[in-house]
């Protein structure tokens, strides 16, 4: 859910003609808190100044993109609540999908050393000989998910 309020978000800050400083500046510093929370760096006073800039965006902006680009936000804000917390104090993406906050674990007991992963991994950072258990270094991994859907034993876990 954050992951789609900053996808719309991102749209009306590409979208807004500039005008007003309200959706001008203000959908930008949005943009900007939602960058965070994705990053694991947002605290809960994040989430306040958010609904705070929303409110101001809404009720000042000249045209209905200003006045209903904060929707998303608000509106999971609202539903999904749970989500957001999980980033800011748990450091935790629940839906598996901001990348700063999830890591790629292989399973030892699934793992067949098939060496499907290492072979496909775009930066060498699976290590593993043939038919022995594969291991991740988390320090070289990029997180760009190729292992997991490389692998045929359900052996990679999102974590
Ligand atoms: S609210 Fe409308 S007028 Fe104001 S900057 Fe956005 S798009 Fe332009
Ligand atoms: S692709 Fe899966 S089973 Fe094969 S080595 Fe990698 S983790 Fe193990
Ligand atoms: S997520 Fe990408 S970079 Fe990381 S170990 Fe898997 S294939 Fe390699």
């Amino acid at each position: 859910m954050v992951d789609i309020a900053k996808f719309f978000l991102e749209f009306t800050v590409e979208e807004s003609c500039g005008k007003c400083v309200p959706c001008r500046i203000g959908t930008k510093r949005l943009l900007e808190i939602l960058d965070k929370i994705t990053m694991g760096k947002a605290t809960l006073e994040d989430l306040d100044k958010m609904e705070e800039l929303c409110d101001h965006i809404k009720g000042n902006s000249l045209c209905g993109l200003g006045q209903t680009a904060p929707n998303p936000v608000l509106s999971t804000l609202r539903y999904f609540r749970d989500e957001y917390v999980a980033h800011v104090v748990d450091k935790r993406c629940p839906a598996g999908v901001c990348k700063n906050l999830i890591r790629y674990e292989i399973i030892p007991d699934k793992c067949t050393g098939c060496t499907a992963c290492s072979r496909n991994c775009p930066v060498a950072a699976i290590n593993g000989e043939i038919k022995k258990v594969h291991e991740i270094d988390q320090e070289i991994c990029i997180k760009c998910g190729v292992c997991y859907d490389t692998c045929r034993f359900d052996a990679i876990n999102i974590v």
